[in-house]
């Protein structure tokens, strides 16, 4: 079983030629809503590929709330971790993606960051039912680190997807994550080394192995996932297919991947080579969680 603490949004995503400079004023060529946020789309992907999941996080008291906290409970995802915060306006996210598949999005958090520690405590039973607990940094840093402590107390694995990327993540928080999954920017940002190849890959893996994780794993897009523990370390090659829209990419490799991993990580490769595929297809599709496979959905070779 899966608890997944962090952000849900309402997403719109609009669809455009390219992107408006400032000052300019464009037309898109499609408009439309749907769930997101990074800790709600792990959760859909962790779900949506076979396993128990629980979401901790927060909404407002607003339509928009209502409409995300229905959307996970239609995925049988377990909602009674989920605060609603009065006079707070749900978290929301502007995509903008180009007829090139780039995107541009900006976020307004409202609740994710009216959350807090008084509210994770309450959800103790939910982290000790898991296997896993996954986090991001799209909501506030004190509830993930309570959520962390609570976890590691409990003998449960952490992992920590460290986006958007903190120049400087708390050490208290590093030394209860048991795995941490940067994206390639996010590297850079918190090693400071630039990842072009799997030299300064494994430097880098190096560099966050000292800062006291275990387990490593770095996702490279089209070129697929790049993992590193104490006895072993490589990279498993992405799926070769034609992206579209690259939103929910990484929340889907790390949900996905989670729902295969057994607690003592010994099928790692194997369930990197998971989280490839079930993003490789996401890829293919607009939006955050309509683009997340199911398990059924995928074909192994
Ligand atoms: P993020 O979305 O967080 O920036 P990445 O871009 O590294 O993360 O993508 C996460 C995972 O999604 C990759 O490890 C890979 O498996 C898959 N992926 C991303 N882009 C592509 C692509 N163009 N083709 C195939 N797989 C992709």
């Amino acid at each position: 079983a899966v608890t997944v603490i962090g952000s849900i949004n309402m997403d719109t995503t609009l669809r455009l030629t390219k992107m408006p400079k400032p000052g300019e004023t464009l037309h898109t060529s499609d408009i439309f809503h749907s769930g997101g946020g990074k800790g709600a789309n792990q959760a859909v992907a962790a779900k949506r590929s076979g396993a128990n999941t629980a979401f901790i996080g927060a909404v407002g008291d607003d339509n928009e709330g209502a409409t995300l906290l229905d959307l996970l409970a239609k995925e049988q995802i377990d909602i009674s971790g989920i605060s609603t915060i009065a006079d707070t306006a749900t978290g929301q996210a502007m995509i903008m993606v180009d007829d090139a598949g780039e995107n541009s999005i900006l976020i307004h958090a409202g609740a994710n960051n009216a959350f807090h520690e008084a509210e994770v405590q309450q959800q103790k039973a939910l982290i000790e039912n898991s296997d896993f607990l996954i986090a991001q940094f799209e909501s506030s840093l004190d509830a993930t680190l309570a959520a962390f402590t609570l976890a590691k107390k409990a003998g449960k694995k952490t992992i920590l997807n460290p986006a958007p990327a903190l120049e400087t993540i708390p050490t208290e928080l590093l030394a209860q994550t048991d795995v941490i999954i940067p994206n390639e920017t996010e590297t850079e940002i918190i090693t400071g080394i630039e990842v072009t190849d799997e030299a300064s890959l494994f430097q880098a893996a190096t560099a966050l192995h000292q800062l006291g994780i275990e387990t490593v794993i770095i996702t490279l897009g089209s070129k697929g996932a790049f993992y590193h523990t104490a006895t072993q370390h490589g990279i498993v090659p992405a799926f070769k297919v034609k992206a579209v829209d690259t939103t929910a990419a990484g929340d889907t490799f790390i949900g996905a991947l989670s729902s295969q991993l057994n607690p003592d990580f010994s099928n790692l490769p194997e369930a990197i080579r998971y989280g490839n595929l079930a993003s490789s297809v996401a890829v293919q599709s607009y939006g955050a969680q309509p683009s997340i496979p199911r398990r059924t959905d995928l074909t192994f070779e």
